[in-house]
C-alpha cells in the first residue's frame, strides 16, 4: 500500500511555513478586522490600533528607541529603501560641494539583493562611486585589517549579521569599533535577515542606520518585513503616494502580514524560558544541530561540515560530501522526503559553486558541492529523530547503489521528428485515467539509484509496473524498448526535467509510445 512521506522541511533560511498563530492572526485580519487603517471610522480604526500594536512591539523587540520602523514588503524591499535613502544622502553631499569619492564597501558573502542594489541605485543615480568588496576569511568573517583600512573614506558600508548560506554570525561589535575608531561618517547597513529570533538585537544601542527584516524566514508569511531606520539617518522614501507610513512606504498596508508578523512577535517575547514557549532556545537548536551532524557524518563518509560550529547561527548546517555534486545530495534527501537546499535557494537552479563558500577561500569540490541544511526556531525532537534517521537512510542507500553497472553514454541521435511537448505529456490528474487505459503500461523512474532506493516505498504506483532506469543508462535499455515495440512508457523523476530528456531522446529515436509526468512527483504527491 502507497504511504505518503510526511515531509521533513530542512530548508528554513529560505523560507519557514506558517506559525499557526501567525496564520489566525492573519485570517482575523481578513474577517474581522479588513478595515483600512487610513480610513477614519470604526473599522478603519480597529485596523490602525492593530499596525499600531505590531509596531510598538516589534520597536521594544529590536530595541528601535526613537528610530523609525517602518513595514514593507520584505527585506528586498527594505534594503533598496536603505540603500536608496544612503546613496541620495551621499548625492546631497556631493551636490553641495563637499568631496565625496569614498569607496562603496559590501561584504563578500552578502546576500544578492544588497550588492545588486548597490550598483543598480549607483548607475540610477548617476553617482557612479566605486564599489568595493570586503573580503571574508575561511571561517566567513569579515577581514577586519581590509575594513579598517577602507572604512574611514567609504560612504556606505553593508554587511550583514548572519549569513543565510553558512550561518555564519558577522563580528558586528568589532565592525562597530573599527568604524567608531577612525571616525567613519560611512553609513551602515546591517542586513538582519537571518538574525531576527534568533539572535538577541538592541539596535537603538548600536551605530547601525539601516536593518532590513524579512517575515517569511521566522514563520510569517511572505510579502511583509520591516526596516529600521535610525533616529536622524538619512531617509528617502522608495515608493511615494496615498502617504501611508507616515509618507515613508505609500501603499495600503499589508493587514494581514502585518497581524501576523504581530503574532510571531509575541511569541518571541514571551521568550523560551516558559512552558508555553513556542520558540526553541539556542541550548534546544545547538543540541539538535549536534544530533543532525553526527547523522550526516555517519551516513556519509567523507563529509566536511564548511561552517565552523562556534560563531554561526544554531539552526544551519552547510556540507559537502566528496564526490555528490550538491544537486544529487538535494535530489537524495527530496526523494527521502528531506527539503534541503543546494547553496542558496535563490541560485537552486543554476549548478554554480556557492559564491560564499568561494569567497572564504574553500577548495572548489567544497564550494560546487555543498548543501544547506537548516531547521527553524519550531523545531521539536520527534522531527529531529525522523531527520537523523531518514539521514541514515540516504547514506545506505547511496551505499548499496554505488555498485550499479557501468555508465554507457547515451547519445540521443534524432531519427524521427519529436511530436510536440504537449503530446509526451501527462499530468498528475490525467495519469490515473492513462494508467487505467494503458495498463500495460511501464513507469520508469529516471532519478538516480539511490533516489529510487531511499524513496521507491513511498511511489503512489504498483511495484510491478514500475522500474528505475538513471537517465544516463537509458541507451541500455532502448533496443529492449524498441524491440517491445509498442508498450507504453511513462517516464518520470522529481521535477518533470530528467523525464522530459528521457522522452524526448525515446520519441526521437522512433519510440512513439512515451510519455513524461510533467511536475514530476513534487505535484503528483501533492494531487
Ligand atoms: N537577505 C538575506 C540574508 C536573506 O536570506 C534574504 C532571503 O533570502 C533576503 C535578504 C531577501 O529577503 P526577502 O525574501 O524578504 O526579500
Amino acid at each position: 500500500m502507497h504511504t505518503p512521506l510526511t515531509e521533513i522541511y530542512l530548508d528554513c533560511n529560505a523560507t519557514t511555513p506558517l506559525l499557526p498563530a501567525a496564520r489566525e492572526a492573519a485570517l482575523q485580519a481578513m474577517q474581522a478586522q479588513f478595515g483600512n487603517p487610513s480610513s477614519s471610522h470604526c473599522t478603519g480604526l480597529r485596523a490602525r490600533a492593530l499596525v499600531d500594536d505590531v509596531r510598538a512591539r516589534a520597536s521594544r523587540l529590536l530595541g528601535v528607541g526613537a528610530g523609525r520602523l517602518l513595514f514593507v514588503s520584505g527585506a528586498t524591499e527594505g534594503i533598496q529603501t536603505a540603500v536608496l535613502s544612503a546613496l541620495c544622502a551621499l548625492r546631497e553631499r556631493r551636490d553641495a560641494g563637499e568631496r565625496v569619492e569614498g569607496p562603496l564597501l559590501v561584504g563578500a558573502t552578502e546576500h544578492k539583493a544588497v550588492p545588486q542594489s548597490l550598483a543598480h541605485w549607483n548607475r540610477v543615480l548617476g553617482l557612479n562611486l566605486p564599489v568595493v568588496e570586503v573580503p571574508v576569511d575561511c571561517h566567513g568573517l569579515h577581514d577586519m585589517a581590509f575594513l579598517r583600512a577602507h572604512v574611514a573614506t567609504a560612504g556606505l558600508l553593508c554587511t550583514m549579521a548572519a549569513n543565510n548560506e553558512t550561518g555564519v554570525v558577522s563580528d558586528i561589535a568589532g565592525i562597530e569599533a573599527a568604524l567608531v575608531a577612525c571616525g567613519s561618517r560611512a553609513l551602515w547597513l546591517v542586513d538582519c535577515v537571518q538574525a531576527l529570533g534568533k539572535l538577541d538585537l538592541n539596535l537603538q544601542a548600536s551605530r547601525i542606520d539601516y536593518a532590513p527584516f524579512s517575515g517569511h524566514k521566522l514563520y510569517a508569511p511572505k510579502g511583509i518585513g520591516m526596516l529600521y531606520v535610525r533616529e536622524g539617518s538619512p531617509f528617502t522614501p522608495l515608493m511615494v503616494g496615498g502617504g501611508q507610513e507616515a509618507g515613508q512606504r505609500s501603499g495600503t498596508e499589508n493587514m494581514s502580514g502585518i497581524a501576523a508578523l504581530g503574532a510571531v512577535l509575541e511569541a518571541l517575547e514571551a521568550g523560551h524560558g516558559e512552558k508555553a514557549a513556542v520558540f526553541r532556545s539556542t541550548a534546544f537548536l545547538q543540541q539538535a544541530r549536534l544530533r543532525l551532524a553526527d547523522a550526516l557524518l555517519q551516513a556519509f563518509p567523507g563529509l566536511v561540515f564548511n561552517m565552523p560550529f562556534e560563531g554561526s547561527l544554531p539552526t544551519t548546517l552547510n556540507f559537502s560530501v566528496p564526490g555528490l555534486s550538491s544537486k544529487a545530495l538535494l535530489n537524495l534527501f527530496d526523494a527521502a522526503g528531506m527539503r534541503i537546499s543546494a547553496g542558496s535557494a535563490c541560485s537552486a537552479a543554476k549548478a554554480e559553486p556557492s559564491f560564499v563558500l568561494c569567497a572564504m577561500g574553500l577548495p572548489a569540490w567544497q564550494a560546487e558541492g555543498a548543501a544547506r541544511l537548516s531547521v527553524g526556531a519550531l523545531t521539536d525532537d520527534t522531527m529531529i529523530d525522523e531527520a537523523c534517521a531518514r539521514i541514515l537512510r540516504c547514506g545506505e542507500a547511496l551505499q548499496h547503489t554505488n555498485n550499479a553497472a557501468p555508465v554507457l553514454p547515451f547519445s540521443p541521435m534524432p531519427a524521427a521528428p519529436c511530436p510536440a511537448d504537449h503530446d509526451m505529456t501527462l499530468t498528475a490528474s490525467s495519469l490515473p485515467a492513462f494508467l487505467q487505459s494503458h495498463p500495460h503500461a511501464l513507469l520508469v523512474d529516471v532519478r538516480e539509484a539511490f533516489e529510487h532506493a531511499v524513496g521507491q516505498h513511498t511511489l503512489p504506483w504498483p511495484a510491478q509496473a514500475l522500474c528505475n532506469v538513471p537517465l544516463a543508462r537509458l541507451g541500455q535499455h532502448l533496443p529492449a524498448w524498441l524491440d517491445e515495440g509498442r508498450r507504453p512508457l511513462v517516464f518520470f523523476c522529481r521535477s518533470g526535467g530528467r523525464s522530459l530528456q528521457a522522452v524526448q531522446a525515446l520519441r526521437a529515436h522512433g519510440h512513439g509510445q512515451a510519455w513524461h509526468l510533467a511536475g514530476g512527483l513534487a505535484l503528483a504527491e501533492m494531487a
